[in-house]
C-alpha cells in the first residue's frame, strides 16, 4: 500500500488539523462521491451499521481504499454497530397518544392483540418506575408493570407514534449486555474486512468496552481500536472510566439529548472532550452538526457556530450523519465543514481551556518534552516515528501549535491515526533514521525548507513498540 509517496499540495501550516468523519449512505454511495468526499476533507469513513447491507460495504470498502490510494491520503474506517437501538415494530398509520393513557408493549405484537409491536424484547430490561421514551423522545412514558412479556407505560404527554421510531429507556441497566445478536454477526463480518475502528452504541460501563475487546481479538477483528458512543446516562456518569478504557470516544449527541437533558450535552462534550486530552484518546462531535444542509446548499449561522465551537474547545474530529449518507449535497457539506475548521483554526489559534492533572508516565513526560522543546525553538514540524501511534497521540492531546508528522511502517496505524487531531501520517518502512529520511524528503518536495527547524522523535529500535528515546533538533540545509 503506497499512498503517500506523493508529496501534499498545502504547506504544512495550512493543513486542516480537526479531522472530518462522514457517514455513508445512499447519497454517497458511488466510487465518485466516496472521492469527491474524501478529495474535499473526509479523514475518516463511517459505516452505519443501523442501514445498508454487507453487499453495499462490499462495494464501499474498496472504494474508500481505493480514493485513500488514489488521493495519497490515508483515510480510516469506522463500523459502526447498531447496539440495543430499539424501535417501534410496524403497525398502520399513526397512534395518538394523551396524557396518562395506559400503554402496552410487546415484541413483535400482531396487529390483533392490543399491544403495540416493538422491535426488541423489553419486557426482560425494564422496570417499574423507569422512564420509556418514544419517537425519539417526543412522547414520554413511565413503566407502571411488566406482565408476560407485556410492558405496560403511562404517558406523561399528548404525542402521536408512528412506526419504527426509536424508543429509549434511560434508566434502564443493561447489565453489560449493549451487543445484540445482529451487532455480533456484523462484527463477524468486519473481522473479514479492511476496518479500522469499531464504534459500540449505547456502552454503560467501562466493562462493555473490555467486552468488546476480548471479541475483537478472538475474531482477530482488524478494526481492534474501540470508539465508545457516549449516549446514556450511565455512561456519562461513568465517564472517566469508560474514556480510560476506549481508544476514541464520541459524543453521540442524538440519542445522548433523548436520554439525559439536552441542555446538559454540551456541558458532557466538553467535558469529553477535555477528558479525551487528559488521557489521549481522540474525541468525536456527532450529529446534526450541518442537518439543514440535508435540503439547502448554505447551512444556518447556528450550525456553522456549532462546528467551530467544537474546534475551539478541541474536539479531535466532526462528523456529519444524515447530511453525507443521505442529504442532497453530501459533498458541499464536508467543503463547508472544511471551511469552517480552517478559519475557526487559523483565526482563533486553539488554547487548551482544561485543566489537566495527567498520569505521570514515560511516554507523557516524553510528550510533555518534545513540544517544550518544539514551542521554545519554534519547530515547524515535529517528525515522529510512531509503531502503533501512541507516541503521535501523546502529542496531539497536547493541542500545541506545532504540525505533527507521523511516520510508520504501518497502514493500519496511519489510517487510525486519520482520527487524530493535527496529524499527518507517512507510511515508511522502519528503519534507522526514518523521520530523518522523511524529513529530508518532505524538503524535496518542498513540503518544508531550507533553514526550517524540525524536532525528530525516534527510538533506538526502529518498529518496536515503546522504544521512543531519541529527540533530535535539526535546521534543514
Ligand atoms: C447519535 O445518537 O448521535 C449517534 C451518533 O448514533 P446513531 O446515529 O448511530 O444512532
Amino acid at each position: 500500500m503506497h499512498f503517500t509517496d506523493q508529496a501534499p499540495s498545502v504547506p504544512i501550516s495550512s493543513y486542516k488539523r480537526t479531522k472530518i468523519v462522514a457517514t455513508i449512505g445512499p447519497a454517497t454511495d458511488s466510487y465518485g462521491k466516496i472521492r469527491a468526499i474524501i478529495a474535499a476533507g473526509v479523514n475518516v469513513v463511517r459505516l452505519n451499521f443501523s442501514h445498508g447491507t454487507n453487499e453495499d460495504r462490499d462495494r464501499q470498502i474498496p472504494w474508500v481504499r481505493q480514493a485513500s490510494a488514489e488521493l495519497n491520503k490515508p483515510v480510516a474506517i469506522v463500523q459502526d454497530l447498531q447496539g440495543p437501538k430499539i424501535r417501534l415494530g410496524d403497525f398502520e398509520g399513526e397512534i395518538a397518544v394523551t396524557t396518562g393513557q395506559e400503554l402496552s408493549f410487546q415484541y413483535q405484537a400482531s396487529p390483533d392483540s392490543g399491544h403495540i409491536p416493538t422491535q426488541f424484547d423489553l419486557s426482560g430490561k425494564v422496570k417499574s418506575g423507569e422512564r420509556l421514551y418514544l419517537s425519539d423522545g417526543k412522547v414520554r412514558t413511565k413503566v407502571t408493570g411488566v406482565r408476560d412479556g407485556v410492558v405496560y407505560a403511562t404517558a406523561d404527554n399528548d404525542g402521536v407514534l408512528l412506526k419504527r421510531k426509536g424508543i429509549n429507556i434511560p434508566d434502564t441497566d443493561f447489565g453489560g449486555d449493549v451487543l445484540t445478536e445482529k451487532d455480533m454477526n456484523d462484527l463477524r463480518y468486519g473481522a473479514g474486512q479492511d476496518i479500522d475502528y469499531v464504534a459500540t452504541s449505547f456502552v454503560q460501563t467501562a466493562q462493555d468496552i473490555e467486552n468488546l475487546r476480548r471479541i475483537l481479538t478472538e475474531l482477530k477483528h482488524p478494526g481492534n481500536r474501540i470508539i465508545a458512543k457516549v449516549e446514556t446516562n450511565a455512561a456519562v456518569e461513568n465517564i472517566d472510566a469508560i474514556v480510560q478504557a476506549s481508544d476514541a470516544v464520541m459524543v453521540a449527541r442524538g440519542d445522548l439529548a433523548v436520554e439525559t437533558l439536552a441542555e446538559s450535552v454540551p456541558v458532557v462534550q466538553r467535558q469529553i472532550i477535555g477528558l479525551g486530552q487528559k488521557y489521549a484518546k481522540p474525541t468525536i462531535v456527532a450529529t446534526q452538526m450541518l442537518l439543514s444542509m440535508m435540503e439547502k446548499p448554505e447551512p444556518t449561522r447556528a450550525e456553522v457556530s456549532d462546528v467551530a465551537t467544537a474546534v475551539f474547545i478541541g474536539a479531535d474530529a466532526v462528523m456529519l450523519s444524515d447530511e453525507t449518507a443521505m442529504g442532497n449535497y453530501p459533498v458541499e457539506a464536508v467543503e463547508i465543514m472544511k471551511r469552517v475548521i480552517r478559519y475557526a483554526e487559523q483565526h482563533n489559534p486553539l488554547k487548551t481551556v482544561f485543566h489537566l492533572e495527567r498520569e505521570p508516565g514515560v511516554s507523557s513526560a516524553i510528550a510533555g518534552s518534545i513540544i517544550s522543546l518544539a514551542t521554545d525553538i519554534k519547530a515547524k514540524a515535529i517528525v515522529a516515528e510512531t509503531k502503533t501511534g501512541a507516541t503521535a497521540l501523546q502529542i496531539s492531546s497536547r493541542r500545541q501549535d506545532t504540525a505533527i508528522i507521523a511516520v510508520t511502517d504501518s497502514p493500519r496505524t496511519a489510517q487510525q491515526l486519520a482520527l487524530v487531531y493535527g496529524v499527518k501520517s507517512y507510511v515508511r518502512p522502519a528503519e534507522e533514521q526514518a523521520a530523518q529520511k522523511l524529513t529530508d524528503w518532505l524538503r524535496d518536495k518542498q513540503v518544508l525548507e531550507a533553514g526550517d527547524v524540525v524536532v525528530t522523535v525516534s527510538g533506538r529500535y526502529p518498529g518496536v513498540v515503546g522504544t521512543t528515546d531519541t529527540i533530535k533538533v535539526r535546521v534543514l540545509e
